[in-house]
This record gives structure tokens, C-alpha cells and sequence, in this order.
């Protein structure tokens, strides 16, 4: 979504706290009962446990495959910290596939960054290489990590097989994974 951004008003130093997200709280099922995903505001802080749109800056902060922000949930909350030093003017990012074990939904990644994956996913999807880096920088959180020990990360490349898709629900009969064997 590159409608509304969110920008720093003054620098932050790398592992320092950037902002905290509100919003009611959801259960998967109500989730994606109440999702629009072509404007999907929804975040996911724990396996059955999702935070509901709001009407402040946290609900306007985009995806980028290349962030500045990483997600930390603890006892319940869920907040930006800084990943590198951040700039006054810089806009705020944070990689959604770090809070994503949801089987739902998916998204065209269109943030522009040199390593732009080309899709928001499910964590487990990352390559093994981004996954790492994410996992050094303790920002992935915990529900994330215990689903990766449940199921298998998938290595391999992603091939879009349908071109301009915005999104496709996992559940739904379009998946465009190739595992490599
Ligand atoms: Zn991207």
C-alpha cells in the first residue's frame, strides 16, 4: 500500500524505540472475516492474535523489503525499534513478512528497493539468507519462531503466475510457489 507513508519527525539511533501499534484485538477467524485485503491494515502479533486497524500513524506504515524498523512483540505489545540509524524525513518501514505466519494473505511487493523480494509472505517463506539477518536483529518475533520449528521453511524461488495480482489468499487455488527439490 503506498497510499499514506509514515516519515520521522526527528532521527532515531539504531536500536531505539520508534512507535507502538494499538488497535483491537482479533482472532484469525475474525480477522480474516473482517480483512479487506486489497487495504489490509491488520497485524499479527502472536499465532491466533491480531491487531485491528487504527486511525494513527502505526496503521500508515509500509512494507519495505529493505526496512529500517524491526518488529518486537512483548507481553502482548507490539512495537517498532530502529534497525539502523534513522534520519529526520526518513520514511518509517518494517518488513511485514516479520510478522506474518497467518496461511492468508499474500501481497505484490512494489516497495522499490534494491532487494525487493517482488511478494509479501509468510516468514517462513523468506529466503534462509533474509531470515538470518532478521533473526540477528531480534526482530523476529517469538510466535514466528515457534512456527518455523513446526513447519518446514521453504527455500526455493517464487515465480509469479499471475501478473498484476494484488493479492492471492493461501487458501484460495492460485499459489505460485516452486520448491526446489
Ligand atoms: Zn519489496
Amino acid at each position: 500500500m503506498r497510499g499514506r507513508s509514515v516519515f520521522a519527525q526527528r532521527g532515531f539511533g539504531a536500536g531505539s524505540f520508534v512507535i507502538e501499534f494499538g488497535g483491537d484485538r482479533f482472532s484469525r477467524d475474525e480477522y480474516i472475516s473482517r480483512v479487506d485485503p486489497g487495504n489490509n491494515h491488520f497485524l499479527q502479533i502472536g499465532r491466533n492474535l491480531f491487531l485491528g486497524p487504527t486511525e494513527t500513524a502505526d496503521n500508515f506504515i509500509n512494507h519495505s523489503c529493505d526496512p529500517n524498523c524491526g518488529l518486537r512483540v512483548e507481553a502482548g505489545r507490539a512495537y517498532l525499534f530502529a534497525i539502523r540509524p534513522i534520519a529526520a524525513g526518513d520514511e518509517i518501514t518494517f518488513d511485514y513478512s516479520t510478522s506474518m505466519d497467518e496461511d492468508f494473505w499474500e501481497m505484490r511487493c512494489q516497495c522499490g528497493s534494491a532487494v525487493c523480494r517482488g511478494r509479501i509472505r509468510d516468514f517462513r517463506h523468506l529466503p534462509a539468507e533474509v531470515r538470518d539477518r532478521y533473526l540477528s536483529m531480534g526482530a523476529v518475533p517469538e510466535f514466528v519462531l515457534s512456527a518455523l520449528a513446526d513447519k518446514p521453511a521453504v527455500t526455493g524461488m517464487i515465480v509469479e503466475t499471475r501478473a498484476g495480482a494484488g493479492f492471492s489468499p493461501a487458501a484460495g487455488g492460485a499459489r505460485a510457489a516452486l520448491r526446489a527439490p
